[in-house]
């Protein structure tokens, strides 16, 4: 038999990132470590990735140069919650957590955006299919630079996907695992496939759900509409945020179930998440959204995401952490 030695790991990481984007650090069980020494055995590969729960943070720049995390610690949160449904033990603390971020952000010292994945995974070599409960877990923190387009104008195409979201009763999509995204990116290959950016998914009473990276809103009459927490939706903090702001400022909103229809009475339609921040709809199944163009309240939304995030905002000072120099 004719094997082939395997590719360098730089040539295979070439496929998936550019190699600028990869950090001098990487933080792993307790210290940094060299990004190229963070290696695990190749037979740990499967369960790591089948039982592993996640986060994805972001740390904007401020105009004064600091390094503003956005809700660390409901993010930190909302990984133990995670490890917690699927009964995987965190060894750290969440301020044990909170520091090890810190630490890592210092080392690889951005002068921009960064994302910041931290990441949970039943630890060692274990043989059976079934990672079994109560399993230690190694925790990995990743990061790489991330440019905001949140001031682009852009907006995306989306399309409903034939594709059914995962649902509570079979892998928790309020759980934030890296298994669960089988799910959405057999939708965001559809989807794209049909010529459209991104899926829209509905859920097992045929309801809206959320796309594969982001939860989404309507606008209707002035209205900002989107699925409630049980239509099968990771509880997204951007959702929240996004909703506590609309309700601070006494604008009308509402979650409850959304039918497939009401995307295309929609007069203004945005995913809300993390990476894509706020990201207007300007078309959903090829019927263009209201003026084919960002509406004013998902403009208006985007706009004060912007300053909130980048601590420009008088607005919520407690969301913002900054990593200490
Ligand atoms: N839904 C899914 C499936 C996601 O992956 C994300 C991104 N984390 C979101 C929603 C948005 O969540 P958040 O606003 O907390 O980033």
């Amino acid at each position: 038999m004719n094997v082939s030695a395997p590719a360098p790991l730089a040539a295979l990481d070439s496929l998936a990132s550019p190699a600028a984007d990869r950090p001098e650090w990487i933080w792993r069980s307790g210290r940094l470590v060299l990004w190229e020494q963070a290696q695990i055995h190749v037979n740990a590969v499967g369960h790591a990735s089948t039982a592993a729960v996640f986060e994805g943070i972001k740390a904007y720049r401020a105009d004064d140069g600091r390094l503003l995390l956005f809700r660390l610690d409901e993010h930190l949160r909302r990984l133990s919650d995670s490890a917690r449904i699927c009964r995987l033990d965190l060894p750290y603390t969440l301020s044990e957590l909170r520091a090890a971020v810190f630490e890592l952000l210092r080392g690889n010292g951005y002068r921009e955006d960064a994302y910041v994945r931290p990441w949970a995974f039943p630890s060692g070599l274990i043989r059976e299919q079934m990672v079994p409960a109560g399993s230690v877990c190694e925790v990995v923190i990743d990061s790489w630079p991330f440019r905001s387009r949140l001031d682009t104008g852009r907006g995306c195409r989306a399309g409903v996907s034939s594709w059914q979201r995962i649902s509570d009763a079979a892998m928790p999509p309020r759980v934030k695992a890296f298994s669960n995204y089988h799910n959405g990116r057999l939708a965001m290959m559809e989807a794209q496939e049909n010529g459209h950016d991104w899926p829209i998914l509905l859920n097992e009473r045929h309801k809206v759900s959320e796309g594969p990276g982001a939860c989404i809103a309507l606008v209707r009459n002035g209205t900002v509409i989107t699925p409630s927490l049980t239509s099968g939706v990771l509880e997204s903090i951007t959702r929240d945020t996004v909703l506590r702001l609309l309700e601070e400022s006494g604008e009308p909103v509402i979650e409850r179930e959304v039918d497939r229809s009401e995307l295309y009475l929609a007069d203004e339609l945005f995913f809300m998440g993390t990476a894509w921040e706020i990201l207007p709809i300007t078309s959903v199944d090829g019927l263009q959204v209201g003026a084919g163009r960002p509406g004013s309240v998902t403009q208006r939304l985007a706009a004060e995401y912007t300053r909130l995030v980048r601590g420009r905002s008088g607005r919520h000072a407690d969301w913002l952490t900054e990593v200490p120099r």
